[in-house]
């Protein structure tokens, strides 16, 4: 049923432009080697995502996080957007399917499901796309505010009689 795509979700661009990419390499603190998204600019940018297990947790951290340019439009796998009316309604539609995933997770969980089987991993990789929505949702949000407030400065110019 998982849509397998959510298991390769690519790294957006870098916040400072330059592209990011997915490295596996060995962990300072683990004796087995991580995954982690690093900025390729090495020389001027030196942003490097969290180390993870695995390379859709390291890439998805990567994509959450203000280290990353955010896409133009919020794409995850298997979910269609387009019925949505405003930001608003896919907004409270991330955090009612966050919520029912935690609830699945935690019941697995208690049913002795251990944390790297497969059938929790795909729920968990459903869950951490659903956190990255709500980190897109933030970041729409916040540049909305800011395009909002350029405009009326910018009316405000237009305003202005000309001589
Ligand atoms: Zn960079």
């Amino acid at each position: 049923m998982t849509d397998d795509r959510l298991l390769r979700p690519l790294p957006h661009f870098c916040a400072c432009g330059a592209e990011a990419q997915l490295v596996k390499q060995k962990s300072k603190t683990k004796p087995y080697r991580r995954y982690q998204v690093q900025c390729l600019d090495e020389y001027s940018c030196s942003n490097q995502g969290s180390q993870e297990v695995y390379a859709w947790q390291a890439v998805l951290s990567w994509n959450k996080s203000p280290l990353s340019e955010k896409p133009e439009y919020l794409e995850i796998p298997g979910y269609d957007f387009s019925n949505f009316f405003t930001v608003k309604d896919i907004k409270e539609f991330l955090k009612q399917r966050r919520l029912e995933l935690e609830k699945i997770i935690h019941a697995k969980k208690e049913q002795g499901i251990k944390r790297h089987h497969p059938e929790l991993e795909k729920l968990r990789v459903e869950l951490a796309w659903i956190i990255y929505g709500q980190s897109w949702i933030r970041y729409y949000n916040r540049q909305k505010h800011q395009s909002l407030f350029s405009q009326s400065k910018s009316s405000e110019v237009c305003e202005t009689p000309m001589y």
